[in-house]
């Protein structure tokens, strides 16, 4: 990783990244499992709202509703983003706010506007209705490491009112020498608005309607939603779960409780069934057999594997393992409280292993991103990147 000159802190939106183990290099293996009955299901894009006939008519326009979304997400208590989803005619087909947090409480931290957006488009509009490149996301502020790996994967374009020198991946592109082939697929997906009086476009954009300028003003909104959101998130994020419950202890009849509800939870949660921990070497076999059938494993801050997350393979743009686990096991660790008073480790106590490494720089800037979001350690420092 030294010499990729994308540094640790652009595959966090305010996060710390803490560690990712890969081990072996083998074609994983996808097993059918048996699922007792589900929870009720829990939504993938929970902030994205489906527009009927509204069209823009300038790059004004479409910035001002981005704003205007990043501002809903600051009022309710999540990270300031929003965007939209248009097509090449300048017809909204959908417009979201952050989700990461709902009702006060982590919900789920890939949530983000655009993984949401291109998720949203995967799941309801077919692949054939729109050619990729014909889809621009307008956001708010430049995507994150996550959200830039998910556009390069799903076709889209991507243009952001406000620059983040800190996390954004435009800022990433004159990072310095390395990884050329990932730069040069920026430069092709993402843009920033020009700025009357101000900055150039930079980037392509494909929509005609998209091409104007847009006021100062705006750009200053952006970076207002966002760092006016950051104290209140970080406040949230840092207080998470201090529930008086059963602390998790790997022993099998715990496993066996933690195995039924994830199977309930998900069809993408692989059985673990019995303690496995990465630094014995009698366990060793066992965690073979469990990554090799999941692709990732998520283990705790003493090497017990607390659970294995599998790819969804009807969702080739987002659906890796690692975006899997990142996406559930808040949700697992939620019921795990609620339903069987087990406190299962926070995320930043965990870290992932890894059965197959990430098969493209893309796909690699995804799974790095979410990890970073994911193995969040509070806001421990300020963020130079947002202006005040
Ligand atoms: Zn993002």
């Amino acid at each position: 990783m030294n010499d990729l000159h994308l540094t640790r802190r652009h595959f966090v939106r305010g996060f710390t990244f803490t560690g990712i183990t890969t081990v072996g290099l083998a074609r994983s293996r996808v097993l059918a499992t048996k699922t007792p009955t589900a929870l009720p299901p829990i939504g993938k894009t929970p902030g994205v709202r489906q527009v009927g006939n509204a069209s823009i008519t300038d790059a004004s326009e479409a910035a001002q509703l981005a704003v205007s979304l990043a501002q809903q997400s600051a009022a309710a208590g999540t990270f300031g983003v929003g965007g939209l989803l248009v097509d090449g005619h300048g017809r909204i087909l959908a417009e979201a706010v952050n989700s990461v947090l709902i009702g006060g409480a982590l919900y789920d931290p890939t949530c983000h506007v655009e993984r949401q957006l291109i998720d949203w488009f995967t799941t309801n509009q077919g692949r054939t209705r729109f050619a990729r490149d014909d889809l621009t996301i307008v956001n708010s502020l430049d995507p994150c490491a996550m959200c830039a790996g998910a556009i390069i994967r799903s076709g889209m374009k991507a243009v952001s009112v406000s620059e983040d020198t800190e996390a954004g991946i435009q800022a990433a592109r004159n990072a310095g020498p390395g990884l050329e082939a990932l730069k040069q697929q920026v430069s092709r997906h993402f843009a920033f608005f020009a700025v009357r009086g101000g900055r150039s476009q930079s980037g392509i954009i494909n929509s005609p309607k998209l091409r104007s300028s847009i006021a100062e003003a705006l750009v200053a909104d952006a970076k207002q939603a966002v760092f006016a959101s950051v104290a209140d998130v970080r406040q949230t994020v840092g207080k998470d779960s201090n529930r008086a419950a059963t602390p998790w202890q790997p022993v099998a009849s715990m496993l066996s409780k933690i195995d039924e509800l994830a199977a309930r939870l998900s069809k993408l949660f692989e059985r673990v069934g019995s303690p496995i921990n990465v630094h014995r070497a009698k366990d060793r076999a066992q965690l073979w057999r469990v990554v090799a059938k999941s692709n990732c494993a998520l283990v705790d801050s003493r090497g017990y594997v607390i659970t294995s997350v599998k790819r969804d393979w009807s969702n080739a743009v987002t659906g890796s393992s690692v975006m899997n686990a990142v996406r559930l096991y808040t949700h697992l660790r939620r019921l795990a409280a609620e339903m069987l008073n087990i406190e299962l480790p926070s995320s930043r106590h965990c870290s992932l292993i890894m059965h197959q490494a990430p098969h493209s720089e893309a796909e690699m800037l995804m799974e790095l991103g979410a990890i970073g979001s994911f193995l969040e350690c509070g806001f421990r420092r300020s963020r130079p990147g947002i202006p005040t």
